[in-house]
């Protein structure tokens, strides 16, 4: 029995079939926990689709209306990188859900983890690069509307840059974010984050944990959020197809479980949510996402419980 509960849907899965995207991953993990005996099915929360009210504090009702009706534009689906199709949009606003649905139970829990999402890329009006609706940036706004919190922080550690989350909340004193990744990749354009750790090619372990942690410790010193939200991406992983950093899976894993334990030992809730990964082998991407979940736990089990102070 884990000390937090995992959000996961079936139908996360987009079925992509020989795509770059290997959205299978989401049911692999959901497996690999189970079947090694790490949850058990009490852990488990199935999410429902957000309301289109939830993601409209977030996107524009004519991204939202393309969406749903299925006339994006040639244009629109060449940005987005993944065919369209009803499954995907359905997809999307499970995700969504599940963000929404971790956010809650870590306000309770002090941790709440969603075994998918973290599709930082979407902006308000567009998406791209595989992500059409920013999971992360509807939860935050969900809360933030309930009461629940009202400082939110999002430490995001995809090897892309969040640009979709420097977008939204760029004028909002109310959102930290914080983005580390590789500079000489995509997003070409990269709107500034609050903090934007811009790291060299085949940047090892070491150089990039000497990076981040002191700039969130900083970070949840000086800003003080109310709660965290943790985009862990499994693609700074020197075996990334989509990637040039060098970090190795024990990397991962550590820095993964000391961005928790600086969240933890300051009280803070967090909310994971796993983004990208694209190792040539889909088992690496698996464990590095599963890693994430047993980093929480540890985390959890070294630090007391943490609850939202609105
Ligand atoms: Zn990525």
């Amino acid at each position: 029995m884990l000390p937090f509960k995992l959000v996961y849907h079936e139908a996360y899965d987009l079925n992509l079939g020989a795509h770059v995207f290997p959205s299978q991953k989401y049911r692999l993990i959901s497996d690999h926990l189970s079947s090694e005996g790490i949850a058990l099915p009490d852990d488990f929360l199935c999410p429902e689709p957000a309301s289109d009210a939830d993601i409209l504090r977030v996107h524009t009702p004519e991204w939202v209306n393309k969406l749903k009706t299925g006339t994006l534009t040639p244009n629109d689906i060449m940005k987005l990188e993944v065919p369209y199709s009803p499954e995907l949009v359905n997809a999307f606003w499970l995700a969504a859900g599940g963000t929404i649905v971790a956010a809650e139970t870590a306000s309770l829990d002090g941790f709440g983890c969603n075994i998918g999402g973290g599709f930082h890329h979407a902006y308000p009006g567009h998406g791209e690069g595989f992500c059409a609706i920013h999971d992360v940036a509807v939860a935050i706004r969900k809360m933030q509307a309930e009461g629940i919190i009202r400082k939110a922080m999002v430490v995001d550690t995809d090897v892309h840059q969040g640009n979709g989350t420097a977008a939204i909340f760029a004028h909002d004193p109310t959102v930290f974010t914080l983005s580390i990744h590789q500079w000489n990749n995509y997003p070409a354009l990269k709107p500034p984050s609050t903090v934007d750790l811009n790291m060299d090619d085949r940047t090892s372990d070491a150089e990039y944990l000497a990076a981040l942690l002191p700039a969130v410790r900083e970070a949840l010193d000086k800003f003080h959020p109310d709660m965290l939200f943790y985009i862990g991406g499994a693609d700074p992983y020197k075996e990334d197809q989509l990637g040039g950093l060098s970090l190795t899976i024990n990397g991962l894993k550590t820095r993964d479980q000391s961005v928790f334990e600086e969240g933890r030992q300051r009280g803070i809730p967090i909310v994971t949510t796993l983004a990208g990964g694209y190792a040539r082998q889909v088992a690496d991407t698996v464990h590095i996402h599963v890693n994430t979940i047993l980093a929480a736990k540890a985390a959890a089990e070294k630090f007391p419980r943490a609850r939202a102070r609105p």
